[in-house]
C-alpha cells in the first residue's frame, strides 16, 4: 500500500510503499476513503509531542471501510462504513476511565495518527473501540473533517450548559467555526458570529447566524452585551486576545468554551468572572460515540464541512495548504479508488 510518512521531527513527507498491517487482536483494518489534514497533524510533522515513534503516518479525520477485522472483535464486519477521529482508545479500567472520563485515561491514552499510524495510507488498523459507525447515504470526502473539527465544536456545543433558544456566540468562522456556527444553529440556539473584518458575514449569516460582530470594526463584548449576553462563546481561533476581548460580554454564568489553540496565555480578568460567576472551560474532542452522534446529526441536519479537496499523492502540498491558514475551510485528502 502507499503511504505518507514523517520519519522524523520536522521532516518532509515522504510517500513510501509499506505492507498492507495486519490487525491485532482487538483491532480493525480499514480502507481509508478519505482523510482531513487537521492543525494537529503538525504534533507528527514537528515533533510537538514527546514519545511520538517515527516513522509515523499521521491522519486522525478518517473514513473509510471495515476491510479485515482481528480475533475478538465482536461489533464490526468487514464491509461497514466507519469513522476514525482523534481518540484512538483507553484502557477502561484506570481511576478516569471507570468515571468516564475516557479523555484522561492515566494508562493507555490513544491519540490516532500520533500514537498508531493514521490514515495517510491506503489502510490503517485502529484499536474497535476507536470506530464510528457512518450512515450509509454520507460520502466520504464532506464528512472527514466531522471526525475531529466537527465533533470537537457538536460535543463542546452540546456539553456546554446552553438550552435551546440561548445566545451562542462562535469566535472564529474558519476551519472549526464555520462547523460551530452550523452545529449552534441546528442545535437552536441563538447564534451570533465572531470574527476579523466584514468578507465573513455573509457566509456565517447563511451557516446559520442570526448576527454578525466585525471584531475588527467593533467591541465584541459591548455588542453581545447588547445583545442579552452570551451564555456560551465557543471560542476556535488561535489568538488568546481575541479570545480575552469577548469575555465581558457573557451573561451571568456565561462559559467561554475553549477549542482553539492558541500558544500564548488566556489573560482573564478575575474581577469580571466573579462578579458574573462567569467561567473559562476547555473542551476535549470526543470519544467515538461522539463523533457518531456527530454524523447522525449532521446527516439529519444537513450540517456540512467545507472542504478544499487534494489527491492522496499531494499530500505535502495539502498539509501546506492547511498549515498556510488560506484554506476555505478544511483541507481533505481523497484516495484513489
Ligand atoms: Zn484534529
Ligand atoms: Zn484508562
Amino acid at each position: 500500500m502507499k503511504a505518507a510518512q514523517i520519519t522524523k521531527p520536522g521532516g518532509d513527507f515522504e510517500l513510501v510503499e509499506r505492507e498492507i498491517p495486519e490487525p491485532p487482536p482487538g483491532w480493525v483494518r480499514v480502507k481509508v476513503e478519505a482523510c482531513g489534514v487537521c492543525h494537529s497533524d503538525s504534533v507528527v510533522k514537528e515533533g510537538l509531542f514527546p514519545g511520538i515513534q517515527y516513522p509515523r503516518v499521521p491522519g486522525h479525520e478518517v473514513i473509510g471501510v471495515v476491510d479485515k477485522v482481528g480475533s475478538g472483535v465482536a461489533q464490526w464486519k468487514v464491509g461497514q462504513r466507519v469513522g476514525i477521529g482523534w481518540h484512538g482508545g483507553n484502557c477502561g479500567y484506570c481511576d478516569n476511565c471507570r468515571r468516564g472520563n475516557f479523555f484522561a485515561c492515566q494508562v493507555n491514552l490513544l491519540t490516532t495518527g500520533i500514537s498508531f499510524d493514521g490514515g495517510y495510507a491506503e489502510y490503517m488498523v485502529a484499536p474497535a473501540i476507536a470506530l464510528a459507525r457512518v450512515p450509509e447515504d454520507l460520502s466520504p470526502v464532506p464528512i472527514a473533517p466531522l471526525m475531529c473539527a466537527g465533533v470537537t465544536t457538536f460535543n463542546a456545543l452540546r456539553n456546554s450548559g446552553a438550552r435551546a433558544g440561548d445566545l451562542v456566540a462562535v469566535l472564529g468562522i474558519g476551519g472549526l467555526g464555520h462547523l460551530g456556527a452550523q452545529f449552534a444553529a441546528k442545535m437552536g440556539f441563538k447564534t451570533v458570529a465572531i470574527a476579523r473584518g466584514k468578507d465573513k458575514e455573509a457566509l456565517a449569516r447563511k451557516l446559520g447566524a442570526v448576527d454578525y460582530i466585525d471584531s475588527q470594526q467593533q467591541n465584541p463584548a459591548e455588542e453581545l452585551t447588547k445583545l442579552g449576553g452570551a451564555q456560551v462563546v465557543i471560542a476556535t481561533v488561535t489568538n488568546a486576545d481575541a479570545m480575552t476581548a469577548v469575555l465581558g460580554g457573557l451573561a451571568p454564568n456565561g462559559v467561554l468554551m475553549v477549542i482553539g489553540a492558541p500558544t500564548s496565555p488566556l489573560s482573564v480578568d478575575p474581577i469580571s468572572l466573579l462578579l458574573a460567576q462567569r467561567s473559562v472551560k476547555g473542551w476535549y474532542s470526543g470519544t467515538s460515540i461522539d463523533s457518531q452522534d456527530t454524523l447522525k446529526f449532521s446527516a439529519r441536519t444537513g450540517v456540512e464541512s467545507m472542504n478544499e479537496v487534494f489527491p492522496f499523492e499531494r499530500v505535502a502540498e495539502a498539509y501546506d495548504r492547511m498549515m498556510s491558514g488560506k484554506a476555505r475551510f478544511r483541507v481533505v485528502l481523497k484516495m484513489s479508488e
